[in-house]
Protein backbone atom coordinates (compact mmCIF):
# COMPACT_ATOMS: atom_id res chain seq x y z
CA UNK A 1 0.00 0.00 0.00
CA UNK A 2 1.28 3.83 -0.77
CA UNK A 3 1.96 6.06 1.81
CA UNK A 4 -0.88 8.50 0.42
CA UNK A 5 -3.29 5.22 0.39
CA UNK A 6 -1.99 5.24 4.43
CA UNK A 7 -2.41 9.10 4.98
CA UNK A 8 -6.24 8.72 3.32
CA UNK A 9 -6.90 6.24 5.64
CA UNK A 10 -5.96 8.23 8.56
CA UNK A 11 -7.44 11.35 7.53
CA UNK A 12 -10.68 9.63 7.10
CA UNK A 13 -10.46 8.03 10.40
CA UNK A 14 -9.52 11.63 12.25
CA UNK A 15 -12.35 12.92 9.98
CA UNK A 16 -14.91 10.35 11.42
CA UNK A 17 -14.04 10.56 14.77
CA UNK A 18 -16.26 13.90 15.59
CA UNK A 19 -19.18 15.12 13.75
CA UNK A 20 -18.47 18.57 13.30
CA UNK A 21 -15.14 21.11 14.14
CA UNK A 22 -13.59 24.10 12.86
CA UNK A 23 -10.62 24.30 10.71
CA UNK A 24 -8.34 25.44 13.32
CA UNK A 25 -9.39 22.14 15.30
CA UNK A 26 -9.40 19.50 11.73
CA UNK A 27 -6.13 21.04 11.39
CA UNK A 28 -4.64 20.33 15.34
CA UNK A 29 -6.66 16.45 14.95
CA UNK A 30 -4.18 16.41 11.74
CA UNK A 31 -1.16 17.38 13.45
CA UNK A 32 -1.71 15.16 16.28
CA UNK A 33 -2.68 11.92 14.36
CA UNK A 34 0.58 12.54 12.48
CA UNK A 35 2.63 12.49 15.93
CA UNK A 36 0.78 9.48 16.72
CA UNK A 37 1.87 7.81 13.38
CA UNK A 38 5.38 8.76 13.84
CA UNK A 39 5.58 7.41 17.59
CA UNK A 40 3.82 4.40 16.20
CA UNK A 41 1.21 4.72 18.69
CA UNK A 42 -1.20 3.14 16.18
CA UNK A 43 -3.51 1.58 19.83
CA UNK A 44 -6.18 4.20 19.68
CA UNK A 45 -6.82 3.81 15.92
CA UNK A 46 -9.47 1.91 14.85
CA UNK A 47 -8.87 -1.83 13.33
CA UNK A 48 -8.33 -1.65 9.78
CA UNK A 49 -6.12 1.69 10.58
CA UNK A 50 -4.12 0.00 12.65
CA UNK A 51 -3.69 -3.07 10.31
CA UNK A 52 -2.75 -0.66 7.62
CA UNK A 53 -0.07 1.25 9.78
CA UNK A 54 1.11 -2.25 11.48
CA UNK A 55 2.41 -3.52 7.81
CA UNK A 56 4.02 0.57 7.11
CA UNK A 57 7.80 0.28 6.64
CA UNK A 58 9.22 3.37 8.81
CA UNK A 59 9.50 5.41 5.94
CA UNK A 60 5.88 4.63 4.95
CA UNK A 61 4.95 6.00 8.26
CA UNK A 62 7.01 9.25 8.28
CA UNK A 63 5.77 9.96 4.64
CA UNK A 64 1.89 9.54 6.12
CA UNK A 65 2.52 11.58 9.00
CA UNK A 66 3.88 13.97 6.49
CA UNK A 67 1.00 14.17 4.23
CA UNK A 68 -1.39 14.47 7.31
CA UNK A 69 0.84 17.41 7.91
CA UNK A 70 0.43 19.15 4.44
CA UNK A 71 -3.14 18.35 4.58
CA UNK A 72 -3.63 20.62 7.84
CA UNK A 73 -1.67 23.09 6.33
CA UNK A 74 -3.78 23.29 2.76
CA UNK A 75 -7.04 23.32 5.31
CA UNK A 76 -5.11 26.14 7.48
CA UNK A 77 -4.18 28.39 4.37
CA UNK A 78 -7.34 27.71 2.73
CA UNK A 79 -9.55 28.49 5.51
CA UNK A 80 -7.95 30.76 7.51
CA UNK A 81 -10.71 33.50 8.26
CA UNK A 82 -13.69 31.75 6.99
CA UNK A 83 -14.42 29.91 9.83
CA UNK A 84 -16.69 26.72 7.95
CA UNK A 85 -17.63 24.21 9.96
CA UNK A 86 -16.59 20.75 8.43
CA UNK A 87 -18.68 18.17 8.86
CA UNK A 88 -19.98 15.51 6.97
CA UNK A 89 -22.56 16.03 4.18
CA UNK A 90 -25.48 14.24 2.49
CA UNK A 91 -24.70 12.87 -0.75
CA UNK A 92 -22.69 14.47 -3.80
CA UNK A 93 -23.05 17.93 -1.75
CA UNK A 94 -19.37 19.10 -0.59
CA UNK A 95 -20.53 22.75 1.15
CA UNK A 96 -23.76 24.44 2.14
CA UNK A 97 -24.57 27.81 3.12
CA UNK A 98 -27.21 29.11 4.84
CA UNK A 99 -28.42 32.47 3.04
CA UNK A 100 -27.99 35.87 4.70
CA UNK A 101 -25.89 34.55 7.16
CA UNK A 102 -22.39 33.97 8.22
CA UNK A 103 -22.66 29.75 8.29
CA UNK A 104 -20.63 28.04 5.61
CA UNK A 105 -20.51 23.65 5.79
CA UNK A 106 -17.87 22.27 4.57
CA UNK A 107 -17.78 18.35 3.75
CA UNK A 108 -13.62 17.41 4.67
CA UNK A 109 -13.76 13.92 3.14
CA UNK A 110 -15.31 15.89 -0.29
CA UNK A 111 -12.37 18.01 -0.87
CA UNK A 112 -9.68 15.49 -1.11
CA UNK A 113 -7.56 14.98 -4.16
CA UNK A 114 -7.82 12.41 -6.80
CA UNK A 115 -4.19 12.42 -7.54
CA UNK A 116 -1.04 12.20 -5.28
CA UNK A 117 -1.98 15.22 -3.22
CA UNK A 118 -4.00 15.08 0.38
CA UNK A 119 -6.01 18.11 -0.05
CA UNK A 120 -7.27 19.61 -3.76
CA UNK A 121 -6.74 22.99 -2.94
CA UNK A 122 -8.27 24.40 -5.91
CA UNK A 123 -11.43 22.77 -5.55
CA UNK A 124 -11.80 23.75 -1.66
CA UNK A 125 -11.02 27.17 -2.50
CA UNK A 126 -13.61 27.40 -5.26
CA UNK A 127 -15.82 25.56 -2.38
CA UNK A 128 -15.68 27.61 -0.36
CA UNK A 129 -16.10 30.71 -2.41
CA UNK A 130 -18.86 29.70 -3.99
CA UNK A 131 -20.92 29.05 -0.19
CA UNK A 132 -19.37 32.38 0.67
CA UNK A 133 -21.91 34.17 -2.15
CA UNK A 134 -24.50 31.88 -0.73
CA UNK A 135 -24.12 33.61 2.32
CA UNK A 136 -24.21 37.12 1.03
CA UNK A 137 -27.39 36.34 -1.33
CA UNK A 138 -31.43 37.26 0.17
CA UNK A 139 -33.60 34.37 1.36
CA UNK A 140 -36.78 36.25 -0.67
CA UNK A 141 -36.87 37.74 -3.93
CA UNK A 142 -39.33 39.71 -5.90
CA UNK A 143 -40.06 37.06 -7.98
CA UNK A 144 -40.08 32.85 -7.96
CA UNK A 145 -38.08 32.46 -11.17
CA UNK A 146 -37.08 34.33 -14.53
CA UNK A 147 -37.41 33.51 -18.12
CA UNK A 148 -34.36 34.09 -20.50
CA UNK A 149 -35.29 33.54 -24.11
CA UNK A 150 -37.15 30.21 -24.02
CA UNK A 151 -35.46 29.01 -20.86
CA UNK A 152 -37.01 29.01 -17.58
CA UNK A 153 -34.83 29.03 -14.23
CA UNK A 154 -36.46 28.99 -10.39
CA UNK A 155 -34.94 30.38 -7.60
CA UNK A 156 -32.76 28.03 -6.59
CA UNK A 157 -31.33 27.12 -10.25
CA UNK A 158 -30.50 30.98 -10.35
CA UNK A 159 -28.88 31.42 -6.68
CA UNK A 160 -26.60 28.56 -7.69
CA UNK A 161 -25.85 30.47 -11.35
CA UNK A 162 -24.45 33.59 -8.75
CA UNK A 163 -22.47 30.98 -6.55
CA UNK A 164 -21.04 28.91 -9.24
CA UNK A 165 -20.22 31.85 -11.30
CA UNK A 166 -17.80 33.32 -8.87
CA UNK A 167 -15.32 29.91 -9.08
CA UNK A 168 -12.45 29.57 -11.00
CA UNK A 169 -13.59 26.26 -11.90
CA UNK A 170 -16.41 24.47 -12.37
CA UNK A 171 -15.14 20.46 -13.61
CA UNK A 172 -15.90 19.19 -10.19
CA UNK A 173 -19.54 19.78 -10.43
CA UNK A 174 -22.22 17.64 -10.80
CA UNK A 175 -23.82 17.72 -14.11
CA UNK A 176 -26.75 19.56 -12.92
CA UNK A 177 -24.52 22.38 -11.57
CA UNK A 178 -22.73 22.49 -14.90
CA UNK A 179 -25.20 22.73 -17.24
CA UNK A 180 -26.81 25.77 -14.52
CA UNK A 181 -23.41 27.44 -15.56
CA UNK A 182 -23.70 27.41 -19.28
CA UNK A 183 -27.21 28.23 -19.31
CA UNK A 184 -27.63 31.27 -17.18
CA UNK A 185 -24.20 33.08 -17.35
CA UNK A 186 -23.53 36.16 -14.41
CA UNK A 187 -21.26 38.94 -13.96
CA UNK A 188 -20.45 41.01 -10.65
CA UNK A 189 -23.83 43.15 -11.93
CA UNK A 190 -26.20 40.16 -11.81
CA UNK A 191 -24.51 38.89 -8.87
CA UNK A 192 -25.42 41.95 -7.10
CA UNK A 193 -29.05 41.99 -8.70
CA UNK A 194 -28.78 38.35 -6.74
CA UNK A 195 -27.98 39.15 -4.04
CA UNK A 196 -30.73 41.34 -3.44
CA UNK A 197 -33.40 39.27 -4.40
CA UNK A 198 -34.10 41.36 -7.55
CA UNK A 199 -34.84 38.76 -9.97
CA UNK A 200 -37.34 41.09 -11.94
CA UNK A 201 -34.25 43.37 -13.09
CA UNK A 202 -31.95 40.15 -13.23
CA UNK A 203 -34.44 38.96 -15.76
CA UNK A 204 -34.97 42.01 -17.54
CA UNK A 205 -31.17 42.78 -17.83
CA UNK A 206 -30.23 39.38 -19.06
CA UNK A 207 -32.68 39.48 -22.04
CA UNK A 208 -31.53 43.07 -22.86
CA UNK A 209 -28.19 41.62 -22.82
CA UNK A 210 -29.33 38.92 -25.19
CA UNK A 211 -31.18 40.79 -27.63
CA UNK A 212 -28.78 43.24 -28.16
CA UNK A 213 -25.88 40.57 -28.55
ZN1 LIG B 1 -24.63 26.35 -4.12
Amino acid sequence: MASIDHARALYDDVVESSTERSADQLARELRARAEEVRGEKIAGTRGKVAEILGSASPEDREDAAKKLEDAAKDIGTVFQGASPEFRKLEGDTAGEAQLESSVIRIDPTKIVSEDGEMIDRRKAEDILEHEKEHTQQSSVADATGITIGAQKFDARQIREAAAISVQDHIDFLSDEYRSIAQRLTMDAADRELVRKGRFKALEARKNHVALAA
